[in-house]
């Protein structure tokens, strides 16, 4: 949908209203404490319903993104519409000068409308390029002595990993023609690997690609793998990582050109945006609507992201 559309089709709150509701219960209204559907929309707010079963009042913003939220759902949608159009981000600065208001309620806004874009049930399989990246951070000063460790950070192989740096490594996956899925990884070890790898990936019928680091070498116990040659100057017909090289680039230059920095707490966030633009690039449905059902079912992230917006975060990450 572009945004006109969605501006002309949803301009009142009674309007956007409808559809979410629509969207998380369909025709019949669900008591959103005890899921009881014996319950009846209130004359004098007609946002919220009464249950009957447990004698609680509630509206379709229980447990979702828009919770507690004081900004109109038509901005609201007008938010959304623009995230969901922009190509490679936008910024929180462009999103107030479209809807108004603060600075600070664009950016929570926005901040949920990637909460919202976290999609839980990925499942890669076929040919899965693995490989990681890092985020931002200056390099630090090589600590002297204590451990064997200094001896390998000396070696490229054990540079190459962002070792001995305040980079930020996250790992990702994509599934040749398919989507791609990133976790933050403090520590790239065969276990944190696999535990990713096993959440994500259908191991029947899938064959891995990755590069020759010690712990992609390691998932072999587990799954087929195929080995990419760095030295060679072309990558050998289809054992290459080019895709999810090009997913990295993406969302650097993403990030460069959109937002100044990020913080290595919210960089999770940013991630999870830029995997459902990846994800939907070839989308040919309605993108907005099929966000906002996505979005009216993220209790627990929400949870997580009001424990986290309490504190001050100061470590900056660039692209
Ligand atoms: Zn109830």
């Amino acid at each position: 949908m572009t945004l006109t559309e969605i501006n002309k089709k949803y301009n009142t709150q009674a309007k956007c209203l409808k559809l979410l509701e629509k969207l998380r219960w369909g025709k019949t209204v669900k008591c959103t404490y005890c899921q009881s559907t014996n319950n009846k929309r209130q004359k004098s707010d007609p946002l919220r319903h009464t249950c009957k079963n447990c004698k609680r009042s509630f509206s379709v913003f229980v447990d979702t993104i828009f919770e507690d939220t004081r900004l109109p759902l038509p901005k609201w949608f007008t938010i959304i519409g623009l995230m969901l159009n922009s190509k490679s981000g936008i910024a929180s600065a462009e999103l107030k000068r479209n809807v108004g208001g603060s600075y600070k309620s664009s950016y929570y806004a926005a901040m949920r409308v990637r909460i919202g874009m976290l999609q839980k049930d990925t499942k890669l399989n076929g040919i899965i390029e693995m490989d990681e990246s890092y985020f931002g951070g200056k390099a630090r000063k090589r600590r002297k002595s204590k451990s064997h460790d200094n001896i390998n950070d000396l070696s490229t192989a054990t540079n190459k990993r962002g070792r001995g740096t305040n980079k930020v490594s996250v790992a990702g996956m994509v599934q040749r023609k398919g989507k791609v899925k990133t976790k933050v990884i403090e520590k790239l070890t065969k276990r944190n690997l696999l535990y990713m790898l096993k959440t994500y990936a259908k191991k029947e019928n899938a064959i891995l690609v990755t590069d020759g680091f010690r712990s992609y070498k390691e998932l072999e116990t587990y799954i087929e793998r195929l080995e990419i040659n760095h030295k060679k100057k072309f990558s050998r017909g289809m054992v290459h990582v080019n895709t999810i090289e090009g997913f990295w680039s993406y969302v650097k230059n993403g990030i460069k050109g959109n937002f100044k920095s990020i913080s290595k707490k919210y960089l999770p966030f940013y991630l999870v945006e830029y995997e459902w633009k990846f994800n939907h690039r070839n989308f040919k449905g309605n993108q907005f609507e099929k966000f906002l059902k996505n979005a009216l079912t993220h209790e627990k992230e929400l949870e997580y992201w009001k424990a986290q917006s309490s504190k001050e975060v100061k470590e900056i990450v660039y692209g």
